[in-house]
Formats: C-alpha cells, structure tokens, sequence
C-alpha cells in the first residue's frame, strides 16, 4: 500500500464534538473505511476561529449572492470575522499537500452546496455554500471536493474517491523531475479511465498531449488539470464502462482464445444488463492481461482506480 492519501474533513464527522449543540456526526464509512487509506486532517471553522462549546446555533441570511452568517436567534453577524480566519487558514492548509476535502453538509459554515439562505421573508432557499467552504472552492478550484450526504450515493462516492487518487497523481507527477515527454505517460496511464467518464474531454486531452511541444509547459499543466478534473467530474455509467469494456477487448481480441473472448463477451453483457457490477468484467480483464503479459492495459489505471478492498465497484 502505497503512503495514505491526505484528505480535510469537517471535524464532526470524525466524530469530534464540536458542534454547536456539544454532539458529533461521526460517519462509520469515513472514519472507518476509507480512514484506512486517508491521513485526515480535520478542520471545524467555527471552533478554530473562536467560538465555544456548546454554542448559539448559526444559519445564513440575506440573499443568494451575498449571505451573511448570522447567529440565529440574537442574530450576531460572524460573516467578516469568518471570512479573516479563513484567510489564515487557507494559507496553511496549502502547505498541507491535501488531495481532496469532505464537508459537513447543510452546515452554514461547512456546507459546499444547497445551504439554507433565509431571506427577511423568513422563506429559506437552499442555495447557499457554507462561509469556509466556499473560500475553499474558490482557493483550490481544482481539488476534489465533496460532502458526507452525497457520499452516501455509491456512484458520487467511486466518483470523488476515483478524482482524488488521480490528484494524487498529478501531485506527485508535478512534484517529480517533469519533462515534456512526461505529460504524455501520464496521460496514457489514465486514458480509459477518462474515456470511462467523458469521450468529449478524452479526445481534448489527447489533442493536447499531442500537440505538447507546442505549449509552454506550465499552460499546458494548468489547461491539462483543469479539463482532466473537469472530465472526472462526469459520473462514469454503464453505457460509457461498457463502451471501454470494449474497447479494451479490441486489444485481446488476437491475443486470447476464443473461447475466452466468447467468456468476456458474456461477461460484459450481463454487465450492461445490470446483471453483475463492474467488478466482475474488470477481474476478468485484470486476469488476461496477466496471462498475456499486455503492457498497455497493465499501466492503464481504469483497472485499478482505487484500493479495491474499498468495494466501490460491488454495486450492480
Ligand atoms: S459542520 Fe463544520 S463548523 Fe459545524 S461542527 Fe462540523 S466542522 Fe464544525
């Protein structure tokens, strides 16, 4: 296992009581499961710039554009306060090497989406981001991020797991001795697994690593992330896996015998039909392409997105 992968994590879902009523909503999957791969880094906005515990509970106010937080009930104005603090805390966690984020949802400091912002009629709309969250966004626009209610959904959840793998990734790339001819590997080894998401930006990416010599190199890292993470952020479905499934059984189809081709055939419709999850095509794959000794797939990281004892890809 490679060194655990470095995430932020809203502080009540590990179970701390920081909340504004002296509880917790620790999450047994995060803390748990994927807690086994995951260095996390907690952070409560609302502890870490000063306020107590137990304390008066908080909401947004005022409009969509610019919401305030606000105490609820004598309605102290925390907005500007939050917002220095937030500054400061930026500026550290950069230092971080973080990869991804997972926030409080609903939590009008936490929250990344859907918000309540209650306007002077009193009628809430759920629009708003949470005062910390949306500083965060707005730093580290390219960093996965995601909260525990969406996580819930077992494609949101392979989804943002698989994005914050391959930030990993392109962290270390551009950590290394990066050359021109580097952005090429790194795009190979993530081909089908972009393809599995977004044959738009497969074909974009690919025009770009293909022209590299033509970009200076920083514009082509900052314009290759930015479509690469705005690709992954397309949920992969059954049609586009199975359009990879065979794709992939295009560079067998000399190699294996037929018998195992008529075996993987069967295997990738009974997948389209919803009859096995992913898992079951993807071993049998992984299974060839050892026993044929198939240089290209076995770099392919589609095969192996993320720790499989995670299960993400058991769901039918
Ligand atoms: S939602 Fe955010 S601010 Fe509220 S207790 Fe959790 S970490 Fe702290």
């Amino acid at each position: 296992m490679e060194d655990k992968i470095k995430l932020g994590i809203s502080s009540c879902l590990l179970g701390e009581k920081v909340r504004y009523d002296g509880g917790h909503k620790l999450d047994h999957y995060l803390k748990e499961t994927l807690g086994q791969y995951v260095d996390w880094l907690p952070v409560c906005p609302e502890v870490e710039y000063g306020l107590p515990v137990p304390r008066e509970a908080m909401h947004l106010a005022g409009t969509e554009e610019g919401p305030r937080l606000v105490t609820s009930r004598t309605g102290v104005d925390h907005t500007d306060g939050m917002r220095r603090w937030a500054v400061q805390r930026l500026n550290e966690l950069e230092k971080e090497g973080l990869c991804g984020f997972i926030f409080k949802s609903r939590s009008p400091s936490s929250g990344m989406r859907g918000v309540k912002v209650y306007s002077s009629s009193g009628i809430p709309v759920r629009t708003g981001v949470g005062i910390f969250a949306g500083a965060f966004m707005e730093r580290f626009p390219l960093m996965p991020v995601e909260d525990d209610g969406r996580l819930q959904d077992p494609a949101l959840r392979e989804n943002f797991i698989e994005r914050v793998f391959v930030f990993r990734r392109w962290k270390e790339f551009r950590g290394s001795e990066a050359k021109i001819k580097d952005p090429v590997s790194f795009h190979t080894d993530h081909k089908l697994l972009i393809l599995s998401h977004s044959i738009r930006h497969y074909r974009t990416l690919g025009s770009m690593v293909a022209a590299a010599k033509q970009f200076q190199p920083e514009k082509l890292y900052s314009e290759y992330i930015y479509n690469l993470m705005e690709g992954l952020k397309l949920l992969s479905t059954t049609k586009k896996n199975t359009n990879v499934l065979h794709h992939i059984l295009g560079y067998f189809k000399h190699m294996i015998s037929s018998d195992e081709k008529q075996e993987l055939l069967e295997v990738i419709e009974n997948y389209h039909k919803g009859l096995v999850p992913l898992i079951v095509p993807v071993a049998l794959i992984k299974h060839y392409v050892r026993k044929y000794n198939e240089q290209y797939l076995a770099r392919q990281h589609y095969l192996n997105p993320h720790p499989v004892e995670l299960m993400l890809r058991n769901h039918v």
